[in-house]
């Protein structure tokens, strides 16, 4: 009976109908696990997915020690700096990278294990003020940075941007927070990546945006990397 239960924690209607909207816009599909048991991740791993994103440093490095070693495991929370070298030596994208303080210190931490750690900058694109993120001032802070000191960020690659839009029923608004996503990263990724990606291959720019209640307007939107929670996994339930 438990194990019946626990195949039906996952949704695998959606799970297909998410996969085949990604693979339309070639964009990829994080399935945020946040707060769920290894089980439904694993569960989901066994229908194909490879990408999962996790908030919580600690709980991440339990579940990474205990579920497949291919997993993509996505950091997307907020990161303290205290933190960074619990990941650094098996994260695939930190997404939330909020601040040039942190990215320095993941850099850091990344050069002294002999790795380059994939990072997103996280903007701040909502008109609410919960949510963390750089603004055009702390981009414009990164791209002086990032060419005053190149060696200092040798331990990271700046490989897009993260976003999360005001959680509001205003489609129209949601959209132009997207566009703002896409208007900076068009502006700032070019130069920035130009001094940390310098010998490696170019690639298109990861624009990590849209969640369960607006991947679609992401995906329409420019978006090539969803992370999807609860249509996925269900309804978290935080008093766990
Ligand atoms: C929880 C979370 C998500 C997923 O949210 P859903 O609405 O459940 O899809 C996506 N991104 C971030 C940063 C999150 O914290």
């Amino acid at each position: 009976m438990l194990s019946y239960l626990r195949l039906m924690a996952i949704n695998l209607q959606h799970y297909r109908q998410l996969i085949q909207e990604c693979k339309e816009k070639q964009a990829t599909l994080v399935a945020v696990s946040k707060i769920k048991p290894p089980a439904d991740i694993q569960a989901l791993y066994d229908a194909g997915q490879r990408d999962f994103g996790e908030n919580y440093v600690q709980e991440l490095v339990e579940k990474q020690a205990q579920l497949p070693g291919d997993i993509n495991w996505h950091f997307i929370g907020h990161l303290q700096s205290n933190k960074v070298k619990l990941l650094v030596p098996f994260v695939h994208l930190v997404h939330g990278v909020d601040s040039l303080k942190l990215l320095k210190e993941i850099s850091k931490q990344a050069i002294k294990i002999n790795r380059r750690v994939n990072c997103l900058l996280q903007v701040f694109i909502a008109r609410e003020t919960t949510k963390f993120g750089m603004d055009e001032m702390d981009l414009k802070a990164v791209v002086e940075a990032v060419q005053a000191d190149p060696e200092a960020f040798k331990g990271v690659r700046i490989r897009g941007m993260m976003g999360m839009a005001s959680n509001t029923s205003d489609q129209d608004q949601v959209r132009q927070e997207f566009r703002q996503l896409v208007e900076w990263s068009k502006k700032y990724l070019p130069v920035i990546s130009s001094v940390t990606d310098r010998q490696e291959k170019k690639e298109q720019p990861l624009l990590s945006f849209g969640m369960s209640g607006d991947y679609q307007i992401a995906l329409e939107e420019g978006s090539n990397m969803i992370r999807v929670g609860s249509l996925l996994f269900g309804a978290r339930n935080y008093a766990r």
